[in-house]
């Protein structure tokens, strides 16, 4: 596919230097595995998202947008076309605690900043490391907490290149999904911009002992280095890790792709993993879990790109 046009456009509206050819998508995954974008740009407001994905429209050029890239493996192919990093991260809570947040904030920010303003609802999230886009998606959580539990609505760039309001039951949201994360398009056709969460009054004293335990908790559970958290979801039985533990598959290892010895739902790059390692791995973990147990694990995150 020939992008000069693309490249072009997007130099005279200005996104010159923070646009890349050939850009490792390794460099832009916690997995730190991945094949080049044929094209890469950084997003600092929602305007430039807008003004990014109506130029690959008018070019014809296909998109696919990123937050943080901590719930993706891609494919060791890359990305065709433009991929769109997301780093619009303006957010702000109104007096009656409606938190606005741009889709590019980080979670783990958004939910430090406001728990010591004295906001209450968000504490779950500290060391979730995502944007607030890509957690409206996925549904993301922990202890107890999700973003199905705050989220009011959302601004989304629909497939016309429109801005909607969708209200939190249009995202039809479940365990780890959403029904923008179930729709095969999704950051490829309808895009987060803005999602408007409640928050309550709390304790500050209260909210700052609640931060310090979440980020102790994860410090304990939550393997350092390079991954993509939880690769599976929990069966309605027993989570993942337990049922993978169980199945002797601790410390396995394809190339340089390990399920951790730490927690068994979670694979490691250990050094110079391949995405074709991590698959592999994922795949093999499936198989051998399926093999022990009769369950069949499905992968919370999500594979994109190019797999040749
Ligand atoms: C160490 C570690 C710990 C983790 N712990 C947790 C945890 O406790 N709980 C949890 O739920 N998750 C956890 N995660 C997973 C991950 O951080 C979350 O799912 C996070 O919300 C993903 O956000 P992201 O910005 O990285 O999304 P990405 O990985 O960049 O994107 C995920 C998908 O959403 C799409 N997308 C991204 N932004 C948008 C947007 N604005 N509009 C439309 N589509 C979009 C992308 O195209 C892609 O399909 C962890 C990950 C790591 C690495």
């Amino acid at each position: 596919m020939v992008y000069e046009g693309l490249i072009a456009a997007l130099r005279g509206a200005g996104f010159g230097a923070r646009l890349r050819e050939g850009e490792p998508m390794a460099a832009h995954t916690s997995f730190a595995v991945g094949g080049p974008a044929d094209l890469l740009v950084t997003v600092e407001t929602p305007d430039e998202l807008v003004q990014a994905v109506c130029l690959a429209r008018e070019a014809g050029v296909p998109w696919r947008v990123f937050g943080s890239g901590t719930n993706v493996l891609v494919g060791d192919g890359g990305v065709r076309g433009l991929v769109i990093v997301n780093r619009c991260a303006r957010f702000s809570v109104a007096d009656d605690g409606t938190l606005r947040a741009e889709s590019g904030a980080l979670l783990s920010q958004v939910a430090r900043a406001v728990s010591a303003q004295g906001w209450a609802g968000l504490a779950w999230a500290v060391g979730i490391p995502g944007t607030v886009g890509g957690a409206v998606v996925n549904n993301a959580g922990a202890y107890g907490g999700a973003m199905a539990d705050r989220v009011r609505s959302i601004t989304v760039l629909n497939e016309g290149g429109a801005t909607e309001e969708w209200d939190v039951e249009r995202l039809a949201y479940s365990y780890r999904s959403s029904a923008l994360k179930c729709d095969p398009e999704c950051g490829r056709t309808r895009i987060v911009l803005e999602a408007v969460m409640a928050l309550e009054p709390g304790d500050p004293e209260e909210l700052a002992a609640t931060v310090r335990h979440t980020e102790e908790q994860r410090a304990m559970r939550v393997p350092a280095g390079c991954c993509a958290g939880s690769v599976f979801k929990r069966t309605l039985q027993y989570p993942a890790g337990f049922l993978i533990e169980q199945a002797g598959l601790k410390g396995r290892r394809i190339g340089e792709a390990q399920v951790s010895p730490q927690h068994a739902n979670f694979i490691m790059n250990t050094g110079a993993a391949t995405a074709r390692d991590v698959r592999a791995l994922i795949e093999e973990v499936q198989r051998e879990v399926y093999h022990a147990f009769a369950l069949q694990l499905e992968p919370e995150i999500q594979y994109i790109g190019e797999w040749r």
